[in-house]
């Protein structure tokens, strides 16, 4: 029998090492053999950890096991009894049937630096069709699938390709930004952790694609495992001929290295990135030139995010008009939205752009944690904005978040119930900006302790009126003369706060807690 227990970072801090140590004992207690494989999560986070029994997709879900359960638990599995932490057919839950898993869709289910498995899962297939396509035509598939930068920005990932393939340069490079410093956010963890071997494969195919030779996979200290993970499976694939000189004899060569960050959340800005990989402090590069053009190294560089690559293989194998099929609008593809905070039912859903916020926070997430009502949800990060109730029934997608002075960001929705003050809030924002930014530009440097002052006195409830139009007039500095998007995407929570939830700064009636 095979048993699987999540190796992910969330299900160890659930206990799923002793989780699967008492299975071991429980199984040689009653003298049966099992398999304990290790897997990635299927993002149900409040189920690990998630313990799954069988093949592929006939698997029977328990969850959350903890170590004293496991040996009723693997009773039932020998018996085919009900358990009552069974919750049937993995892929029948009704948290993973209801998604539309494209770029996670072997995380959990396969072990995760098995190079069969993984090929018996679709692995490897947009890197073989790639080998037999011309750079260009690559570029240009990735561009007609409509696919936009997932670190934030939404930039058209397929025209930052081009611009890289068109430059004639000794060298060129791809670097991966696996930085994941939005608070409430951990895809990239989690296909790290429970899916390496795409992002080796989708890097190598950006590779080919532009006529970068080397990679650089920038990953958070904070993350450990996918570190681990990360390297092991450079060492998978190099041992079996995917990376490294001559690939698979195509001609093609690609090598990558794991660059591991130093905790400065502005080091997930593609420039400091660049600066910190290069060994230097973590500060901001004024623009022009586009790393497209001088990047790493003052070479040609794809910079794109974990969640970017790793949708490229499925784009090349399926086609892009495949990929292109889902979503809405402009905003094509999928994205994996992480649900967090004050939330029922937290984790990873992967779904077509256009579910609305309250299919997520409601439907998905099953309102709040503390069953109290649901009053906002921070969206995009600790620079994204905050929603109010009315705003539930927006759908998720670039073009419509910005029309509500909102963005999609990362794709982290963070919930928050009635006890939360939102001037707090906004002074957190400061705050936060305060103690991240690089310093360089002096909107940010200087804004963001002015602005936090000035909430404080709000706080205080000294002359509110006027120190309202003075953050105002902070923000439109901010937003305007900043250098990069932290100071420039600061007044977004300032200012969604300060609009959507007027009362709380009016500090003549103190707010309830
Ligand atoms: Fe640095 Fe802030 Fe200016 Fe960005 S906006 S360059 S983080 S000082």
């Amino acid at each position: 029998i095979r048993i699987w227990i999540p190796a992910d970072t969330a299900a160890l801090a659930a206990g799923a090492d002793e989780t699967a140590a008492a299975f071991e004992e429980a199984a040689q207690a009653r003298g049966v053999e099992i398999d304990i494989a290790r897997n990635g999560s299927r993002g149900m986070l409040w189920l690990e950890p998630l313990v799954e029994a069988g093949m592929n997709h006939d698997r029977i879900a328990f969850g959350p096991v903890r170590a004293a359960d496991a040996a009723s638990v693997l009773d039932a599995i020998l018996d085919g009894k009900e358990h009552p932490l069974g919750h049937g057919r993995t892929v029948e839950m009704p948290w993973l049937a209801h998604q539309e898993r494209l770029t996670f869709a072997r995380v959990g289910v396969i072990d995760p630096l098995d190079l069969a498995d993984y090929e018996a899962h679709a692995g490897l297939t947009g890197l073989r069709k790639a080998l037999t396509m011309e750079p260009a035509a690559i570029c240009a598939e990735v561009l007609e699938s409509g696919l936009r930068g997932r670190g934030g920005a939404g930039f058209p990932a397929g025209i930052k390709w081009k611009t890289v393939l068109d430059q004639k340069a000794e060298r060129k490079y791809v670097a991966c930004n696996a930085d994941e410093g939005d608070s409430g956010t951990f895809a990239d963890r989690m296909l790290m952790e429970g899916d390496p071997l795409l992002m080796v494969e989708a890097m190598t195919i950006a590779g080919i694609a532009t006529g970068a030779t080397e990679g650089y996979i920038y990953i958070r200290s904070e993350y450990p495992r996918a570190i681990a993970q990360m390297k092991a499976a450079i060492a998978v694939m190099e041992g079996a001929g995917w990376l490294g000189e001559n690939i698979q004899g195509s001609g093609h060569s690609f090598r990558m290295k794991v660059r591991r960050g130093a905790g400065a959340y502005i080091c997930g800005e593609e420039s400091s990135m660049l600066q910190s990989i290069e060994g230097k402090r973590g500060t901001v590069r004024v623009k022009p030139p586009i790393p497209a053009i001088s990047g790493l190294f003052g070479q040609p560089t794809v910079i794109n995010n974990v969640l970017t690559l790793a949708s490229v293989p499925l784009i090349i194998d399926r086609g892009a008009a495949f990929y292109k099929n889902y979503g809405v609008g402009r905003s094509h593809g999928t994205q994996p939205f992480q649900l967090a905070g004050n939330i029922k039912r937290g984790g990873l859903v992967e779904k077509a752009f256009g579910i609305t916020i309250r299919e997520l926070i409601e439907g998905f997430g099953g309102g709040t944690a503390s069953g109290r009502p649901f009053r906002t949800a921070q969206i995009g990060g600790p620079l994204g904005a905050y929603v109010s109730e009315d705003m539930l029934d927006l759908p998720m997608d670039y073009e419509a978040m910005a029309t509500h002075q909102a963005m999609v960001g990362h794709g982290g929705v963070v919930v928050f119930d009635d006890t939360v003050d939102m001037a707090e809030m906004a002074r957190f924002a400061f705050e936060f900006c305060e103690e991240e930014s690089c310093g360089k530009c002096t909107p940010c440097r200087i804004g963001a302790i002015r602005g936090k002052e000035t909430v404080e006195k709000i706080l205080r409830g000294e002359n509110v009126a006027k120190n309202i139009a003075l953050i105002d007039d902070l923000c439109e500095l901010m937003r305007d003369g900043s250098l990069c998007a932290m100071g420039g995407l600061t007044p977004m929570p300032v200012l969604s706060a300060i609009r959507l939830f007027p009362e709380d700064f009016d500090r003549a009636t103190p707010v309830a807690a």
